[in-house]
């Protein structure tokens, strides 16, 4: 199953998330069976990022928005679990801080794009500015509606200087929430990530959901497409999202870049005499032996 176009929100299409199942599962019925596929959708992430290294000439960007305990950090975890450290960076975006506040929106955003040859993962991102910004009211209608076009700018920029652009809403129920706050009261490890304001958001589920379903239908484009992923299964949801990723990146056209020196030459200089040396070392031994 092509997970890209099963999951895409096709430029200009509107976006109803109550006629997206987010217990989906696909032709995988459970985590067992689909354990091999995400091992190799891990494995083909791991070889794309070593060459979009080496490449130096394109980055990725990947975008994942979602409401509490949908599974943002664990995607991060899970999906990018084998990719070197090195060349990979993750940014989390919490309330703008007074400097961050004065300025656009965009400002704390960008100087954290991804370089050549660097993937970054947001962890929340310029959406909360059409979305938590929105849903309370922290700015007039007027502001947080022009913000869909300049984000579109915005992206498209990044787009057209080699940037590739994938965005993931996890999509879960309210049910699967409540239930996975129910996990955190009972596991002391977790306990520390949970806030009142979890319980108090839950009551704003349907403007939150009115305020995705606009900002998926408004800014997802060719170069920087939305994906709505079921995630009320994490197994499904990180299956889902490491595919569409290796999938994206195999069509970077990434390679090695050509051999900067005369290979033959430096064997020679370098290595031949080595050999040589080593080989008369071996010589006499071989005669005592
Ligand atoms: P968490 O991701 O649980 O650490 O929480 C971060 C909080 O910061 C969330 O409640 C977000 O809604 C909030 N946040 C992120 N960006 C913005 C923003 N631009 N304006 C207001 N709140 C934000
Ligand atoms: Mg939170």
């Amino acid at each position: 199953m092509d997970y890209r176009k099963k999951f895409v929100v096709q430029p200009g299409a509107k976006v109803h998330l109550a006629k997206i199942d987010p217990s989906y599962t696909g032709e995988h019925e459970t985590h067992a069976k689909a354990v091999p596929d995400i091992e190799k959708h891990r494995e083909r992430m791991d070889k794309l990022q070593y060459l979009l290294y080496a490449d130096g000439q394109q980055s990725l960007l990947v975008v994942l928005q979602a409401l509490d305990a949908a599974g943002k950090d664990g995607t991060i975890r899970h999906v990018f679990s084998g990719v070197n450290p090195q060349g990979t960076s993750v940014i989390g975006f919490k309330q703008p801080s007074p400097s961050e506040a004065a300025h656009d929106f965009l400002w704390r955003v960008h100087q954290h794009t991804p370089g050549k040859g660097e993937i970054v993962i947001f962890n929340r991102s310029h959406y909360e500015d059409v979305l938590v910004v929105r849903v309370h009211k922290l700015v007039p209608k007027s502001v947080w509606s022009k913000r869909y076009d300049l984000i579109n700018d915005f992206e498209g920029m990044l787009a057209a200087n080699g940037t590739r652009v994938l965005k993931f809403y996890l999509h879960i129920s309210p049910e699967e929430q409540l239930s996975r706050f129910a996990q955190r009261l009972d596991d002391p490890s977790r306990r520390w990530k949970i806030s009142e304001s979890d319980y108090s958001e839950r009551k704003l589920w349907p403007a939150y959901v009115e305020a995705y379903e606009d900002a998926l239908a408004s800014t997802s484009k060719k170069n920087a497409p939305w994906y709505i992923i079921p995630s009320n299964h994490k197994w499904f949801r990180n299956l889902a999202v490491s595919q569409i990723i290796a999938d994206t990146m195999d069509e970077m056209s990434l390679k090695l870049p050509p051999t900067r020196v005369d290979l033959a030459d430096i064997r020679r200089k370098y290595h031949a005499a080595v050999r040589a040396g080593v080989k008369a070392k071996r010589a006499p031994s071989a005669k005592h032996g």
